[in-house]
């Protein structure tokens, strides 16, 4: 009898999953990976595109294991294409840990490295190749598309270029290109693969750690992208990225933010976010220190919390830690994803796994 009831559980799982893809929503998972990036596009045919594989070192196997939960609620059992925009540890860190527990077909990237590093260059000589000789590797160009089932994927940034051409209905002059704030790029993350998905009326643009010199490249003087429904992880909320000119003229509804507790989340990103035409909400994957409860969303949009969760958290946002900083509270326990579900139409719903808290956007 127990055995039946394992086997009827089983069957109705995957009635559900296939319920789920009869329901023709593009599925987003926005996977906690404590402050780095994971965030897995289902198509509704069940096919899969997951941008970046987590952290580096003691956290590999903690990330990539939160991707496969991912991957098996959306019924997969291989990840169609696995793009990396870039190779900093937090983005793919993760990818040999991922890679030996479920199948990746498709390897894309910006091309070579160009900070280097001692693991980073070990891992892209030996590591890297022998994962991409059983699959197929591409090196992504600025305009180019990705072959995902049903929903159109365009690169619009790869290696410090970004598209020349306005996307369709794109092309328009920005009016929130002011002077461009100075900046100190970390090398790598300018060359973040940035990509833009369409289903049906429906739009989303991850710019992985793109940076503000590389927004203002793409967005000014004129638009080149147009407008989006969501924003999907941000470069962690961080303010080497997220220009007014780039946040603004995109005119999300929603942004989910792949930050830390104490990454991203800075106060002027949060107030970059806030004053946004037509922006609605901010998901948080963390609480975060740095915006406190000054600028954090409220705990209803906040997917995590830390191990031991102190009783009260601060209002004023703590400064960016230094060198010296204490490290940062621990969350190795049990992750919880922001789940968005797009339909063609251009509505869609975005979930709190941690509390079930759901909301339509209409
Ligand atoms: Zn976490
Ligand atoms: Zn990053």
């Amino acid at each position: 009898m127990r055995r039946l009831s394992c086997v009827i559980a089983i069957v109705v799982s995957t009635a559900l999953a296939s319920a789920q893809r009869q329901a023709k929503t593009l599925d987003i998972y926005v996977v906690d990976v404590e402050g780095g990036n994971a965030t897995l596009f289902v198509s509704p045919s069940g096919e899969s595109l997951l941008i970046d594989a987590g952290n580096a070192g003691t956290g590999a196997a903690r990330d990539a294991s939160r991707i496969v939960d991912a991957a098996k609620d959306a019924g997969l059992t291989q990840l169609d294409h696995v793009v990396i925009t870039h190779w900093h540890g937090d983005h793919y860190g993760g990818l040999s840990e991922l890679a030996s527990r479920i199948p990746i077909r498709h390897f894309i990237d910006h091309g070579a490295n160009i900070q280097p590093t001692e693991a980073t260059d070990a891992f892209l000589k030996t590591a890297y190749p022998a994962l991409y000789a059983k699959a197929t590797h591409t090196v992504a160009k600025a305009g180019d598309t990705i072959p995902f089932a049903g929903v159109n994927t365009r690169v619009i940034a790869s290696a410090g270029q970004v598209i020349r051409t306005p996307l369709a209905g794109a092309g328009k002059p920005n009016p929130f290109c002011g002077p461009m704030k100075p900046l100190e790029a970390i090398p790598e993350d300018t060359q973040s693969v940035a990509t833009y998905f369409t289903f049906g009326k429906f739009r989303a643009l991850h710019p992985g750690d793109l940076t503000r010199d590389k927004e203002y490249e793409l967005m000014c003087p004129m638009n080149r992208v147009g407008t989006i429904d969501v924003l999907v992880g941000p470069h962690h909320g961080q303010d080497t990225s997220n220009a007014e000119a780039f946040v603004h003229a995109l005119q999300p509804r929603v942004v989910v933010m792949n930050n830390g507790t104490r990454k991203g989340g800075w106060p002027d990103v949060m107030k970059s976010f806030y004053t946004s035409p037509r922006f609605e909400d901010l998901w948080q994957l963390h609480f975060s220190l740095l915006s406190g409860q000054e600028y954090a969303a409220p705990g209803i949009f906040t997917a995590n919390l830390v191990d031991e969760q102190p009783t009260a958290l601060p209002v004023a946002p703590m400064p960016a830690p230094g060198a010296n900083a204490p490290p940062p509270p621990v969350h190795n326990g049990r992750a919880y994803w922001v789940k968005v579900s797009a339909r063609e139409d251009g509505t869609f719903t975005v979930t709190n796994a941690r509390n079930g808290f759901s909301k339509e956007y209409r």
